[in-house]
């Protein structure tokens, strides 16, 4: 499968996915269409599917520009589907899409938020749930949603991708630098943003396995980040509660 990540508005990651064995080709969430039409167009590839992680505005109003050039499928949240763009089909957490991806109930951000997981290509389409670095804003759900979310993707190996919804990765790591992220990861990885800057390179593809080093919210249960965020001895979910609450406020 080849990925393709496609800046989208300001600060939005739209991806698709290409499996050149059946030709079929997945776009992940549809933020604006001239982008993503324009690398469909480059490649040479039919587009047969659009996944939707969830209902805002800057995932699916690309959607009509798209569907006017290549009819494709729409997929999304049955639970959500009053809120979401007209679906072709409706699925739930727990199914098997095209291609492989596993449906992941991810609430938190919105209710019916949901991430795309393709274990066969270690590859984890989180949105707006967990982010590089961060997680997203907590607009429906409540903290303890969002921790379980966090906890069910904590789950899967190290090597898997962390693909989110937006290019935050330079604001979430300043701020996940106040939670004693590990001393060598944040080194590594505050070079590593500043190159990518430098070549206008995507931000978003980092490991689970370099997230559990450097994002706070995955990191609850260790002392020392409770303790940074003011809560020592506290349970994982509190800090991680806390910790979204001081970053709402900063
Ligand atoms: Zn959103």
């Amino acid at each position: 499968m080849t990925l393709e990540i496609i800046r989208c508005l300001s600060d939005n990651y739209a991806y698709l996915l290409h499996d050149a064995a059946t030709g079929e080709t997945t776009l992940i969430d549809a933020p604006e269409a001239a982008p993503i039409l324009a690398v469909l167009k480059a490649r040479g590839w039919r587009l047969d599917h659009v996944f939707i992680t969830h209902h805002h505005y800057d995932h699916v109003d690309g959607l009509p520009g798209i569907l006017a050039e290549h009819p494709a499928t729409v997929w999304g949240n049955a639970a959500d589907a009053e809120r979401l763009p007209s679906l072709d089909h409706a699925f739930a957490p727990g199914d098997t899409l095209p291609g492989g991806a596993l449906v992941m109930d991810a609430p938190g951000h919105t209710i019916g938020h949901v991430a795309f997981h393709y274990a066969a290509r270690s590859a984890l389409f989180s949105a707006d749930s967990l982010m590089t670095h961060g997680c997203g804003r907590l607009f429906e759900g409540t903290p303890d949603q969002m921790y379980d979310t966090l906890m069910s993707f904590a789950a899967l190996p190290d090597e898997t991708h962390i693909y989110s919804g937006h290019d935050y990765a330079a604001a979430n790591l300043r701020f996940a630098a106040r939670f004693a992220p590990d001393a060598a990861a944040l080194t590594a990885r505050q070079a590593a943003l500043a190159e990518l800057a430098v070549k206008g390179l995507p931000t978003t593809g980092t490991t689970l396995g370099s997230e559990r080093l450097l994002n706070p919210y995955l990191r609850g249960h260790i002392p020392a980040v409770a303790k940074a965020a003011g809560l020592p001895g506290a349970t994982p979910r509190a800090v991680l509660a806390e910790i979204r609450r001081q970053k709402d406020a900063a």
